[in-house]
């Protein structure tokens, strides 16, 4: 096995379980690592600190194991897997009758960097955020069927978007494994409400499922209201928003793809209902145009807008520039959900974003809840950064 040699005192936050090497942090390589090799990493002194797969860039190791004893062999896959699965299982989300989608492995929250599964119904999908994962797909997919046995039929495959392309190295989507009759369908259920899940081009693993416990909090709102739901891709929110008896329900995505997907899965939960509207148009433009008070609920969820740190201001002039319209145009009374994804940005730059934007407003705006991810995209307490989901619902007089 190849050995990664730190330079002195870089191993602290490796001792603290924190499970990246950075490439600034390496003194030296013992022989040639090819990327998605696992390798061995060890202190300025030579001493065994980690395992786990290279790659070329700034994170260069994403660890596997701080256990010299344990290889990475087909048993480890069906550890760390069984693990993850009896996480899932002790919060009740494997046996509900009214729920099959849940996030089975969230990467460096589940000691798998680079792994992400998402489960819907039968089929289970892989997406690989490393190349160690992606030349490991066979033998993960094979665990994660013995694992998941008289649950899992299908595992998809799904990396097209998450992997540099490298000629060598082509994740092309498609199943790796199908042992159910017919074709798997593409229908999921989350808590009794159902959605068509796009494998093929939707985005992550074609659903959002980080936002499944904040869709039924808004339920809760919903009764009454006129709902815009901002950045709807496939319409979760608003899905919620009908079934909680909202007046009505406009969508609003600058994706086409996206309304229809919204379309789609507002008629597979509500035929002939006519309380839903959607649209296809860039959301600051929706929002200068649209008429003062025509919400009593906004949900604003839009994508990462700082996918880097170098993008981070930007980013936070971006969420200020969009809850400051949200601000100025909902109706007195109302409630906002306002998002940010991304990882770049912390819980407080966000919320001073926010607080910025309601200062500029001049509205009275309370904090009635404070979001984050659920408990299937669980946080691994050494390596805060996993916590990237954030919210914050707030009630503008
Ligand atoms: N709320 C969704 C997830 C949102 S993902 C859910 O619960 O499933 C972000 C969405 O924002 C994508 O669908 C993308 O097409 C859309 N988007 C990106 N830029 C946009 C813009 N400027 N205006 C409107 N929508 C945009």
């Amino acid at each position: 096995m190849h050995k990664i040699h730190l330079k002195p005192g870089k191993e602290e936050s490796l001792k603290r379980f924190h499970p990246w090497v950075f490439s600034g942090a390496i003194a030296r390589i013992e022989g040639k690592p090819e990327e998605g090799e696992v390798v061995e990493v060890r202190t300025a002194g030579g001493e065994f600190i980690a395992k786990g797969h290279y790659q070329i860039g700034s994170i260069a190791v994403r660890v596997l194991t701080f256990d010299p004893q344990e290889d990475i062999d087909k048993d480890f896959w069906r550890r760390r897997l069984t693990a993850a699965y009896a996480l899932r299982h002790s919060i009740g989300l494997t046996e509900r009758a009214d729920n099959n989608t849940y996030r089975l492995v969230h990467g460096e929250g589940d000691n798998l960097p680079g792994l992400v599964v998402d489960v819907y119904g039968r089929t289970a999908v892989i997406q690989a955020h490393s190349a160690g994962m992606h030349l490991e797909r066979m033998t993960i997919a094979r665990a994660l069927a013995e694992v998941m046995e008289g649950r899992v039929d299908n595992v998809y495959y799904k990396s097209e978007n998450t992997l540099p392309f490298k000629a060598d190295l082509y994740p092309e989507n498609g199943f790796l494994l199908q042992s159910g009759e017919g074709e798997p369908t593409d229908i999921a259920t989350e808590y009794g409400l159902h959605f068509h899940i796009d494998w093929l081009k939707g985005q992550k693993t074609g659903f959002f499922i980080d936002q499944r416990e904040n869709r039924a909090l808004l339920e809760r709102y919903a009764r009454g209201r006129r709902v815009l739901n901002m950045f709807c891709y496939t319409g979760g929110f608003s899905v919620y928003a009908m079934r909680g008896g909202a007046s009505l329900v406009h969508s609003v995505d600058s994706s086409g793809k996206a309304i229809d997907l919204t379309d789609k899965n507002i008629a597979l939960n509500f035929p002939k209902d006519t309380r839903h509207q959607s649209l296809a148009e860039d959301a600051f433009k929706y929002l200068d145009r649209m008429e003062k008070g025509a919400y009593d609920l906004i949900v604003l969820d839009p994508p990462a807008f700082a996918k880097h740190r170098d993008a981070l201001r930007n980013a936070l002039l971006g969420y200020r520039k969009l809850n400051l319209k949200a601000f100025e145009k909902i109706k007195s009374g109302g409630i906002l959900f306002t998002f940010s994804c991304s990882q770049a940005v912390s819980k407080e730059q966000f919320r001073t974003a926010v607080f910025t934007a309601a200062a500029l407003s001049g509205r009275n705006v309370r904090i009635l809840h404070q979001l984050t991810q659920p408990a299937d995209h669980p946080v691994n307490i050494y390596h805060p950064e996993g916590e990237y989901l954030k919210g914050l619902v707030l009630y503008v007089e």
